[in-house]
């Protein structure tokens, strides 16, 4: 028989090849679209359970390409990231959402914070960070209680020290800080409790089946009871459905953000939902 080492071997290059080639293509064009204003950042309400108002919102970013249509966060963040164009990208919705709710602020809409997402590779180098938050306070005007960040558990947990630091000298500079996707990132409590945060967002996967998967449910009540324990508010992800929504009230969950009360929206949309003074 002939061997299949070589054709096979051929095609895995050419695969990698296309791979790496599409991954600079999209590199290209993402530094493109930094430049080119391609970006926007949308936004999702969070509300609180005991009130049902409304009492702050993520950022979200998006791209919308013209050669590619919209591109998913999922699939080019990890692009930035590579690339180190993660820093233009976050300094970007840095400066949008501060302006934009100082904006909104100043038209007599309800004061909410605005959480912006963080890579762990800003935390490492977080320097640039700090002076670009700072900057954009600066230009906008916005009270600095009104900006959050929120870094995933996973990066916050890689290098503990460091980010706890970091975390430390935003609290100092009066931006708080969330825990984001948590769960998900294998921390121990001794650490977590060395945070100095205001804020654990539960990680969605964990909220999709708490109704029927009882591992679930009782991960995502092991959660909100260790964050009382460390006064922390509890934020539950995804949530989708009345279900969801009354099975994490019956767990203490402090707020919930999710389609069920509203998607991601654009700043338009986000604006007449605060303007109409929209709640649970
Ligand atoms: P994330 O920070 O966990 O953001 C929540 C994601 O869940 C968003 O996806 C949001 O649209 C989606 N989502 C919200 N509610 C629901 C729901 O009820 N059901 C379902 N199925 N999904 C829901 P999105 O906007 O596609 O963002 C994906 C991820 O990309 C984010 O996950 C975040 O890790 C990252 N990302 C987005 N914007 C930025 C950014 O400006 N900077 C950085 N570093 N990462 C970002
Ligand atoms: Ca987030
Ligand atoms: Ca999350
Ligand atoms: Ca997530």
């Amino acid at each position: 028989a002939k061997s299949q080492g070589p054709a096979t071997l051929q095609m895995f290059n050419k695969e990698m090849s296309t791979r790496a080639a599409k991954t600079l293509s999209l590199q290209n064009r993402l530094r493109r679209a930094v430049e080119n204003a391609e970006l926007s950042a949308h936004y999702q309400p969070q509300v609180d359970l005991s009130t049902g108002a409304v009492i702050g919102m993520e950022a979200l970013v998006r791209w919308q390409s013209p050669e590619l249509g919209m591109v998913s966060p999922a699939d080019f963040i990890p692009v930035a990231e590579e690339s180190g164009l993660i820093d233009a990208v976050c300094e970007f919705m840095l400066d949008v959402c501060a302006h934009q709710n100082k904006e909104w602020q100043d038209q007599g809409l309800p004061a909410i914070p605005v959480a912006v997402n963080v890579s762990g590779r800003q935390f490492q180098y977080a320097r640039r960070l700090l002076s670009a938050c700072e900057r954009v306070l600066a230009t906008s005007g916005l009270d600095r209680r009104w900006l959050e960040l929120e870094l995933t558990e996973s990066s916050a947990m890689r290098d503990a020290d460091n980010a706890i630091a970091v975390v430390q000298q935003l609290k100092e500079m009066g931006i708080g800080c969330a825990i984001d996707d948590f769960g998900t990132g294998y921390s121990s409590l001794s650490v977590l409790k060395r945070f100095p945060i205001q804020k654990l967002k539960i990680d969605r996967s964990f909220v999709m089946d708490i109704t029927t998967d009882p591992n679930d449910a009782a991960i995502v009540d092991a959660i909100v009871a260790m964050a009382k324990a460390l006064k922390l508010k509890v934020v539950a992800e995804g949530v989708e459905n009345q279900e969801h929504l009354d099975f994490l009230r019956g767990l203490g969950a402090d707020q919930i953000q999710g389609y069920f009360f509203s998607r991601p929206l654009p700043a338009d949309g986000m604006r007449q939902l605060l303007a109409e003074g929209r709640k649970l």
